[in-house]
């Protein structure tokens, strides 16, 4: 165990008390967010201790897609390849069928998206900036997690205390007091911590300790979701492989089918009105029922049923992402929550176990001041509203199809004229809403403003969901370009801040820059780049100073004085706070009233959208693993 153990004065029954090395950070929760902060702190030599209640990690299958951004953080953490050998064979497609069930003949459309090796050839046939460096990767999230505390386990630097509990969280001077249940010999003891960072999840008592209200709210409907085994592939693949399959009913999405592992695990989620009893359906025939669509059950042979529960998808966002004494923060789940359509949850949890492992290591070795931590929240929280809003306009396109269908959904499958020009319909208009999983403005294109984000003076580059734009623009993620040699830049970036020169016979200010770092004790990689043409182009500027987490800082053509310098990499840094801001954080909201949000997500979540949350969480019907 880290740190020292004493008896507590402060309660009547004492407590044994644990304080924590300064430089150690308590985590709460060992789901695929804490996990993943513990690593990317050891990354940057920092030590963790991780209290997670569940003796195991998860059984549930939440999670199946590890998005391209996700896996960019992995590959800098040195992961990636290890994550990919977990999950699906990289020549496998991902397809994506829309059904009426497999009752019927054939599917109604087909999204047809690139597997592994395919999308690696596109990469490296596209080398303009627009590409990810990594493909993405089909995977469950039971096998992630198991993956990662394999990984946790072996690393020195963080202290696993899986069945341990936490109770109650209190800010107290400098730090935070945390009550926790060792779950083992049914004990409570207490922790103090310099800082603790809530990754427990979307009930999380972390948030509801600190009274940090929750707001948002469910879709009008709930799910019943089986995850089961079965080797009865010539029925499950009645329409050919697929990775989902969305079974549309005359109300809409009906059911969807997910291949987790392309041998013998699937899921299934059978959409259910509030007021219908799911604990009157069988597993089995939630499973017949959810592939069978309007054609009615369609039985095949269960080997085992592994899991099984209800759950509600949930738009929410924590209306602050830290306690109010700067010591304690919310990532993952604790600090948003989204409908899994468009497979942004766990993604969103790993960008921000990046953000906070980096900027807190940068306060705990002295290369920041705690300040940074601010910035969190004021680059995260936005990124998230985005997001989770976007969650719901996909599961919309879903539940708004039988729109086009004007009721005559039994004719979609029929071999008639009708039927023909009724799937043409459907087809175009999934073609035209397709963002899905391919997002790219959702997943990479999002761009920081922050107190340490240098803005250039230029205008920023248009935004869009579904793009993503290759600039340098101070805010976004630096563009992936393959270099002369055949690396890519992003692999030539150091683990701390780069600071890359396009080297043209000019001094264009890095002695001036690298010499200011120097001063502020800020650790970088000076990467000169000569006869980069193709990479400078892309890269728009001489200079470029990209942070740890591959995103732009500052960049500029030239600088000449020292001062500039200075205030450059104090910014950059957060050593200083810009004159113009606050250091207060932006706050951002909901939009929470539906006829503003346009084509958003909240013109289906119920009214819950006017309450918030703050003490309890509480969804109707909600399942086991959200609680
Ligand atoms: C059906 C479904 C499909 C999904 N598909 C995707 C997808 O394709 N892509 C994607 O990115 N996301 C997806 N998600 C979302 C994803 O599962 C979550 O966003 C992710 O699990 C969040 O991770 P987390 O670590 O923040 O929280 P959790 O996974 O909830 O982990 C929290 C951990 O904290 C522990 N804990 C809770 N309270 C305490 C306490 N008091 N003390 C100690 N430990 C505690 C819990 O036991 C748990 O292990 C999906 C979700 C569902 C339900």
């Amino acid at each position: 165990m880290n740190g020292h153990t004493t008896p507590s004065t402060s309660s009547a029954i004492p407590e044994e008390v644990e304080i924590l090395p300064q430089g150690t950070v308590l985590i709460a929760g060992g789901g695929p967010v804490g996990l993943t902060l513990a690593t990317v702190l050891a990354f940057y030599g920092v030590r963790s201790v991780v209290l997670e209640r569940n003796a195991t990690t998860t059984r549930w299958p939440k999670m199946d897609l590890t998005n391209v951004r996700s896996m960019e953080l992995f590959r800098k953490l040195g992961l990636a390849d290890e994550l990919r050998k977990q999950g699906v064979p990289t020549h496998l497609p991902y397809r994506v069928l829309m059904s009426t069930g497999l009752g019927a003949p054939k599917p109604v459309t087909v999204w047809e998206h690139l597997g592994v090796d395919r999308y690696r050839a596109k990469i490296a046939e596209n080398n303009d900036g627009t590409m990810p460096l990594e493909p993405w990767q089909r995977l469950s999230q039971a096998v992630f997690e198991k993956w990662l505390k394999g990984i946790c386990d072996r690393n020195p630097l963080i202290d696993l205390r899986f069945g341990c509990k936490l109770e109650e969280v209190s800010e107290v001077q400098d730090g935070v007091r945390v009550t926790v249940t060792d779950l083992h010999s049914d004990t409570r003891h207490q922790i103090l911590s310099k800082y603790l960072i809530g990754c427990d999840g979307g009930s999380s008592r972390v948030r509801r300790s600190l009274e940090i209200p929750l707001d948002g709210g469910p879709m009008p409907v709930y799910v019943l979701l089986v995850h089961f085994k079965s080797r009865d592939l010539t029925r499950l693949h009645k329409h050919g492989r697929f990775w989902h399959i969305f079974v549309l009913g005359p109300e809409g999405l009906a059911s969807t089918c997910i291949a987790q592992n392309e041998k013998d695990v699937f899921t299934t989620h059978l959409l259910l009105p509030i007021g219908e009893d799911s604990d009157k359906i069988t597993s089995e025939d939630a499973v017949y029922r959810a592939l069978g669509g309007i054609h009615g059950p369609y039985p095949i042979k269960i080997d085992e049923v592994l899991v099984r529960s209800t759950y509600r998808p949930n738009i929410a966002i924590a209306r602050r992402y830290s306690g109010a004494s700067g010591h304690v923060y919310l990532a993952g789940d604790a600090a948003h929550q989204n409908i899994p359509t468009g497979g942004y949850g766990m993604n969103m949890g790993i960008a921000d176990a990046f953000e906070l492992g980096w900027k807190l290591a940068a306060t705990v070795n002295g290369y920041s001041e705690p300040s940074i931590l601010q910035t969190y929240e004021q680059e995260r929280r936005p990124t998230a509203l985005v997001s989770i809003e976007r969650s719901g306009v996909h599961m919309r396109v879903h539940m708004e199809a039988n729109k086009l269908l004007g009721g005559r959904i039994g004719e979609l499958d029929a071999n008639t004229e009708a039927g023909d020009k009724l799937r043409r319909s459907l087809h175009d208009y999934y073609e035209a809403n397709d963002g899905e999983n391919t997002d790219h403005g959702i997943e990479m294109g999002y761009r920081y403003k922050s107190n340490i984000i240098v803005p250039d003076g230029t205008k920023e580059p248009l935004w869009q969901p579904g793009d993503y734009v290759a600039t340098t623009f101070p805010g976004s993620r630096a563009p992936h370009v393959f270099l002369r040699d055949g690396r890519s830049i992003i692999d030539s970036f150091g683990p701390y801040y780069t600071l890359i020169e396009f080297q043209d016979g000019s001094e264009r200010g890095s002695t001036l820059l690298l010499d200011a770092a120097w001063k502020h004790r800020v650790p970088v990689k000076y990467l000169p780049l000569a006869e980069e043409t193709h990479a400078h182009a892309i890269y728009e500027c001489h200079l470029v100073l990209v942070r740890p987490d591959g995103h732009v800082a500052w960049r500029a053509d030239t600088v000449n004085e020292q001062t500039e310098a200075m205030r450059v990499l104090g910014l950059i840094s957060g050593r200083t706070v810009p004159e113009s801001e606050s250091q207060e954080s932006k706050e951002v909201h909901l939009t929470m009233d539906p006829s503003k949000v346009g084509d958003g997500a909240f013109a289906f979540t119920s009214t819950l959208t006017t309450e918030s949350q703050t003490a309890k969480f509480e969804l109707d019907k909600m399942g086991e693993f959200q609680t």
